[in-house]
């Protein structure tokens, strides 16, 4: 049905998170149905995404900046990082809007069944951002899954030596969940209320 360009907008529709075969026929026909208000603005915001954007060389923060407005923002905090898993939990720290430091975004976590070992992660960029100085606490804000509590604990072995404070999030992240999902004022509580990493 529609031809083969419908298919394949409705194919490509379907891979995207959260998207399935049935939201997708639904917002490709909304798309098609508002061709000048809708599609061509959509793909000429993917169009310049997909050229300008980039991981901060720093923080590894997506921005169209590298380093990104965090890592050159100069009211942040730049004696505490927060090292994230995944993009997506810094955005949902910022939105909580509780962190005034920086970030550090590690790219997973550490994986024995997975296979996934320090040399696959965004880890030896924040080694040396510590050592470096100028660092005074590095918050492990990491899912509470039990590769997050193993790589908490290789992060909290390694860094403590370089002779920084480093802290865990409080209560309130769920057994096996993931930080991206939770509400803001969970987010910010569990963040205000760290303690040192175990
Ligand atoms: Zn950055």
């Amino acid at each position: 049905m529609g031809g083969p360009e419908v298919e394949r907008l409705i194919g490509l529709l379907a891979k995207l998170p959260g998207m399935g075969p049935r939201s997708a026929r639904r917002a490709a026909l909304r798309l098609l149905r508002e061709p000048e208000t809708r599609m061509l603005p959509l793909a000429a915001a993917l169009a310049d995404a997909a050229r300008a954007v980039r991981p901060c060389g720093l923080c590894g923060n997506l921005d169209s900046r590298d380093p990104c407005a965090i890592c050159t923002d100069p009211r942040r905090d730049r004696s505490i990082v927060c090292v994230v898993e995944g993009v997506s939990d810094l955005w949902a720290l910022e939105r909580a809007s509780v962190h005034r430091g920086l970030y550090h975004v590690i790219g997973g976590t550490l994986s024995a069944l997975g296979g996934v070992g320090p040399d696959d992660l965004n880890l030896p960029p924040l080694l040396s951002r510590i050592e470096a100085g100028g660092v005074e606490e590095v918050i492990l804000a990491l899912g509470a899954t039990v590769d997050g509590a193993t790589t908490a604990h290789w992060l909290t072995d390694r860094l403590r030596p370089l002779g920084v404070s480093v802290t865990g999030l409080a209560h309130g992240v769920p057994i096996g969940g993931a930080l991206d999902v939770l509400d803001e004022g969970t987010l910010a509580a569990a963040l205000r209320a760290r303690r040192p990493s175990p």
